[in-house]
């Protein structure tokens, strides 16, 4: 190596390589774009009616939010996902009403119709919904709950926000009214979940 290669070298080694330090503000900062979420998926939105139980979701309103969930994401995603509705039924099991038949209703509900993305109604057994592999377990038909819990399952998290009370910041996690991924109304997603979801062109 000449005098003036190494020197060249030394120069450039002697650049500190940029060193990002992880911190709780910054953490969130290098969430990596995904490989866009798209394609056609396969929706069968099904309602529990359960062996002890009068009021139930109708199928009219598994369809409606089949179409609401269908609609929210095409738009969202800007035609890249589209959910093909494959079944939205009313599904009587062979359980009575109880936290610890859900599952089992469920798999019950399953086993009707094949399906990428479920979304199972088991009409107030349980007080809150969440999701999680396949399916979102909802407790009641309200389609913005729908849109939620279906997001989660597409891999999104919540939209929280930041505020601050006395010189402190404080974080709110469902507190972003701009998205439904937040825990008020919205018929949109934020410009980061765009991001996130590929979705943002
Ligand atoms: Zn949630």
């Amino acid at each position: 190596m000449s005098d003036n290669k190494r020197k060249a070298n030394e120069i450039t080694t002697d650049i500190p390589e940029a060193k990002r330090v992880k911190t709780e503000e910054n953490e969130h900062d290098f969430a990596p774009r995904r490989k866009p979420v798209k394609g056609v998926k396969t929706l069968a939105v099904l309602s529990i009616k359960w062996a002890d139980q009068k009021r139930y979701a109708s199928s009219g309103a598994c369809r409606n939010m089949a179409n609401q969930v269908r609609k929210f994401y095409l738009k969202n995603s800007r035609g890249m996902l589209q959910f093909k509705i494959v079944k939205t039924a009313v599904v009587r099991v062979p359980y009575k009403s109880a936290r610890k038949n859900i599952n089992k209703a469920e798999v019950y509900c399953r086993r009707r119709v094949k399906a990428d993305i479920y979304c199972i109604i088991n009409n107030g057994v349980r007080g809150y919904s969440n999701a999680g592999g396949n399916t979102a377990h909802l407790r009641g038909a309200l389609a913005r709950t729908g849109n939620h819990e279906v997001g989660h399952l597409l891999g999104l998290g919540h939209s929280g926000r930041y505020y601050r009370v006395k010189n402190k910041w404080k974080f709110e996690n469902y507190g972003d009214r701009q998205s439904v991924m937040g825990k008020y109304a919205s018929s949109l997603l934020t410009a980061p979940q765009y991001y996130h979801q590929g979705w943002l062109f």
